[in-house]
């Protein structure tokens, strides 16, 4: 089915739990954004980006995924290198960046405690990102940041994460899909050297790859 728009409700309450700490930061930071982060970029790109889900400080108080925490600072910069990206990102939503046939989204679209969602919560949200990858009619690359996000991704495109599991830099075709699976660009994983910046550049040399082989219709 062909979605022409993805449609979250401004305050979704499918998830009780995320709905409860989304009240207690609200309360805790009221200018914060405290609601379902919609995701930045056109639905006419042809890569998507999936994330895990909104930071604390990072989405979760911009409104705009991975703006406001170290994972934007790598996926940013990684995107304005490979011409992805237009302008400065300064780390907030109004710094005046733009995406270019790159549209960035979230598996879980609300802030998780400790950055963690639950099992259910990654179903009930994957609603969401099963629309918006229907949505975008010329997508046919797929980047996901993290095992979560790459085994949601290809359970909703049909694949099988037994089969094909989350192993970094791994391309899965899948469909008209390419996917690729890159560690997250989290300060976790940046501070731990599991990802460096070459690493990731190479993941986004594999994405430019795969893009120039789709040219756009
Ligand atoms: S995580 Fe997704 S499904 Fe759950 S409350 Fe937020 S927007 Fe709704």
């Amino acid at each position: 089915m062909l979605f022409h728009q993805v449609h979250v409700p401004p305050v979704c309450s499918l998830c009780s739990r995320l709905c409860a700490f989304r009240d207690q930061n609200r309360a805790q930071n009221p200018l914060y954004h405290n609601a379902p982060v919609p995701a930045f970029g056109d639905l006419s790109a042809r890569l998507l980006i999936v994330g895990l889900a909104p930071g604390l400080s990072g989405a979760n108080a911009t409104g705009r995924p991975f703006t406001g925490d170290d994972a934007g600072q790598v996926l940013y910069a990684a995107l304005l290198a490979h011409g992805l990206a237009l302008g400065d990102y300064r780390g907030h939503a109004h710094d005046g960046l733009r995406l270019m046939d790159t549209r960035i989204t979230n598996t879980v679209r609300c802030v998780p405690p400790n950055n963690r969602p639950t099992p259910l919560e990654i179903r009930t949200c994957g609603f969401f990102l099963d629309q918006e990858i229907h949505a975008m009619p010329h997508l046919s690359v797929i980047l996901t940041l993290g095992k979560v996000a790459y085994e949601t991704t290809l359970k909703i495109l049909g694949g099988n994460p037994r089969q094909t599991p989350f192993v970094h830099g791994r391309v899965v075709q899948q469909g008209p899909y390419t996917l690729i699976a890159s560690y997250h660009t989290s300060r976790y994983n940046i501070n731990t050297k599991r990802l460096t910046v070459e690493m990731f550049d190479a993941i986004m040399g594999t994405v430019s790859t795969s893009l120039a082989a789709t040219p756009r219709p």
